[in-house]
């Protein structure tokens, strides 16, 4: 299949934006040229948009098998598809856990039959996530894993996860840390701070998440493997990984949208689309969350898109469960409250969304140039629409971004060179 893209803007590699067509056969961008003359099955006139490479989100939670309820790795992947994400990595918080090579085979299988955008599966560190007995790295490594977590909860075991480590380090993979002590959560269902005091509710401390990534980087360091924290959520977190990182560990950490864009002062009240895990925090863990993205001690920006069906999330603030949706709505948020307010440059988020996150993993997505696989969205950066949860392709509508006016909204999504969604169709 050839298609053209034609009149698209485009961020050249000096930041510069020129216009320019784009052709794109069997898969793969095979021409970036001022004007483009050949037949195509189909030619899309891209006058006034911006061309991106395909956004890559290495956090998501599709939660088939088990979890159909909330999202499938259809409906999942077609929200993505309308987000921009051209790939995504799946947690394996499913029931099955993705833990045996049989498990695995049955996730790629489901992947291959449904999948709208590409996915890469993660395996468990733990059998069924237990935090006891360790998968088996080379088999799930082979059947196609991506990288090795337990998300959901932190390893709690320091020798347990120091093997891990070893293990991965042995395989050339990496360990991907939610970081929780079991022992500060306190019951917590929202941050430990002005929030839960004025609610009355138990509170989840910073420390909780911070005091194991400082056990985490320094067993990285021992073990000598690749580890990635997951939704970097407080200043002391970002401290601890900047240091780290000047020490020479091997360690990399994402930043989900809602923790740049929101603190525990936008709850509007015991509303269960503003509970998330880990929680909304302080403004100053918000601002150090920003200045830690800009000089690189944060590595990319992941959602940690968490689908829960409205009954579940209708359970209020203590009973509901943690997590929400954020693949349809990322690019739009982050364009609308960084970009144009000036904390951070188009060309910079663009960055957080394709080139780092493929960095910091080694994959071969995330740039647009002549041989690479044909991932790309074109974004209507001028047209202004309000978020509308009713309107979502993601089984999940639980957001804290209702109603709030965006700019920078996808208008097509082109992955492996097949249109997977296109605005209107
Ligand atoms: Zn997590």
């Amino acid at each position: 299949m050839k298609l053209l893209i034609q009149n698209a803007n485009y961020i050249a590699f000096n930041g510069e934006k020129v216009q320019t067509d784009i052709l794109i056969e069997n898969g793969i961008i095979t021409k970036i040229e001022k004007k483009i003359e050949v037949d195509v099955e189909r030619k899309v006139d891209a006058a006034g948009m911006l061309v991106s490479p395909g956004f890559i989100d290495l956090h998501v939670h599709l939660r088939e098998p088990g979890g159909e309820k909330k999202e499938t790795i259809a409906t999942g992947t077609l929200a993505a598809a309308k987000g921009g994400f051209t790939t995504v990595a799946a947690m394996p918080n499913t029931r099955p856990v993705p833990d045996t090579i049989n498990h695995m085979e049955d996730l790629q299988k489901r992947i291959r039959e449904t999948a709208h955008v590409r996915v890469l599966p993660y395996a468990s560190i733990t059998t069924r996530q237990l935090g006891k007995e360790l998968t088996d790295f080379e088999a799930l490594k082979e059947a196609g894993a991506f990288a090795f977590t337990d998300d959901g909860v932190g390893i709690q075991s320091a020798d347990r996860m120091l093997e891990a480590m070893r293990k991965a380090a042995k395989a050339d993979m990496a360990v991907v840390a939610h970081c929780e002590e079991n022992s500060l959560i306190n019951k917590g269902c929202v941050h430990e701070g002005s929030f839960s005091e004025k609610h009355g509710l138990n509170g989840i401390p910073s420390v909780c998440e911070s005091v194991q990534i400082a056990r985490d980087v320094l067993l990285a360091e021992a073990a000598g493997c690749h580890y990635h924290v997951c939704h970097v959520s407080t200043k002391e977190s970002v401290r601890v990984i900047r240091d780290a990182k000047r020490a020479g560990i091997r360690v990399t950490a994402e930043v989900t949208p809602h923790h740049l864009l929101l603190t525990q002062d936008d709850i509007p009240g015991l509303d269960a689309n503003f509970k998330m895990n880990p929680p909304l925090r302080d403004a100053a863990d918000r601002a150090a969350l920003i200045e830690g993205l800009l000089d690189g001690t944060i590595d990319f920006i992941a959602t940690d898109h968490a689908p829960h069906t409205l009954e579940e999330k209708s359970e209020g603030m203590e009973l509901a469960p943690f997590g929400i949706v954020g693949l349809e709505t990322a690019f739009p948020l982050l364009y609308t409250h960084l970009v144009l307010k000036n904390i951070i440059s188009l060309e910079e988020l663009i960055g957080f969304l394709t080139l780092k996150p493929a960095k910091s993993f080694a994959l071969p997505y995330g740039k647009l140039e002549v041989g690479a696989p044909a991932d790309l969205v074109l974004l209507n950066l001028n047209k202004e629409k309000e978020v509308d949860p009713s309107g979502f392709l993601s089984k999940g509508k639980n957001t804290p971004f209702a109603g709030w006016k965006c700019k920078g909204w996808p208008e097509m999504t082109i992955a492996g060179g097949r249109i997977v969604w296109e605005k209107g169709v």
